[in-house]
């Protein structure tokens, strides 16, 4: 990783990029390795600010990101991405719990997020940004991305 990273900075030439994204663009997306947004949306590195969690989930930790995003660098439309075959698709949380306890003798109050419609789940985190107070009222999408055809399809 260090020695690609190296070969990185030989042709590094974004030193003149500042913190704001050039596109006034955040993106909330799963962090599921098949899902690469930048590619996907034709980003290169300054375009956006990109918010990735398991499910890509409009969590609390996630509209921290986004206050911060909106209010310190400008961004002013968002985008929500969930997938085709996310992990937590029809994950059973209780059975995960149950192992982790198990494995490690600790009760931890730590939600996962699984859902079981990933369309509504993706309307579910636009709705949750678009009522949230401190949430900009500015454009708020919410799409799907198929890991099958690199597709992405609006659902709200
Ligand atoms: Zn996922």
């Amino acid at each position: 990783m260090l020695a690609e990273n190296q070969r990185y900075t030989e042709a590094f030439d974004r030193s003149a990029l500042t913190a704001a994204p050039l596109t006034g663009l955040a993106v909330i997306a799963c962090m599921d390795a098949r899902l690469d947004v930048e590619e996907a949306l034709g980003l290169r590195t300054g375009d956006a600010h990109i918010i990735r969690n398991a499910g890509g989930l409009a969590t609390d930790d996630a509209v921290r990101s986004l206050v911060v995003s909106q209010q310190l660098l400008g961004t002013d439309e968002v985008l929500v991405i969930g997938h085709t075959g996310c992990g937590l698709l029809g994950a059973d949380e209780s059975a995960l719990r149950e192992r982790l306890v198990a494995s490690t003798g600790a009760s931890v109050d730590l939600g996962f997020g699984a859902f079981d419609d990933l369309e509504a789940s993706v309307r579910r985190q636009v709705e949750r940004l678009r009522s949230h107070p401190w949430v900009r009222r500015n454009p708020i999408h919410g799409l799907v991305f198929e890991v099958e055809t690199g597709r992405l399809r609006e659902v709200a």
